[in-house]
């Protein structure tokens, strides 16, 4: 009977002494992995999103959640006039970002993507473009 209080209490006061595994959120924030996929961004070159609008992305997502239409500019090069992801959707799989033939999205470490309404999970091109 006594024996297994004293292991508790062993147990309890090794703890007390520990460094703690949590962090206070949002007063002490995680620095997410290098490998982390969050939020998707669009890169940009030359001021201009480097995405040529091919559609592989969304052929390949499985989530079905981004939406892309071409447009072409003075100089007739193809370009993503519309460019949309539901983070709704989206499951974070990457896959959008390995079929890329131009490496034109990357997935940054942004995971704070609360919102209040459905359309502000709706993510842009302006929204995506790379900061
Ligand atoms: S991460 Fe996956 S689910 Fe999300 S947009 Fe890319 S391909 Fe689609
Ligand atoms: S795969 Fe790359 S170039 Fe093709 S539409 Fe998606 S982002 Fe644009």
């Amino acid at each position: 009977m006594i024996m297994p209080l004293i292991n508790g209490l062993k147990i309890t006061l090794k703890h007390m002494f520990m460094k703690p595994v949590t962090l206070q959120y949002p007063d002490e924030r995680p620095t997410p992995s290098p490998n982390f996929r969050g939020l998707h961004a669009l890169k940009v070159s030359h001021s201009k999103a480097k995405c040529v609008c091919c559609y592989l992305c969304p052929t390949v997502c499985p989530a079905k959640c981004i939406t892309v239409e071409a447009g072409e500019d003075q100089e007739h090069n193809k370009y993503a006039e519309r460019y949309e992801i539901d983070m709704l959707r989206c499951i974070f799989c990457g896959y959008c970002v390995e079929a890329c033939p131009v490496d034109a999205l990357k997935m940054t470490g942004e995971f704070e993507l609360a919102n209040y309404k459905r359309e502000d999970f709706v993510f842009v091109k302006e929204r995506l473009l790379e900061k």
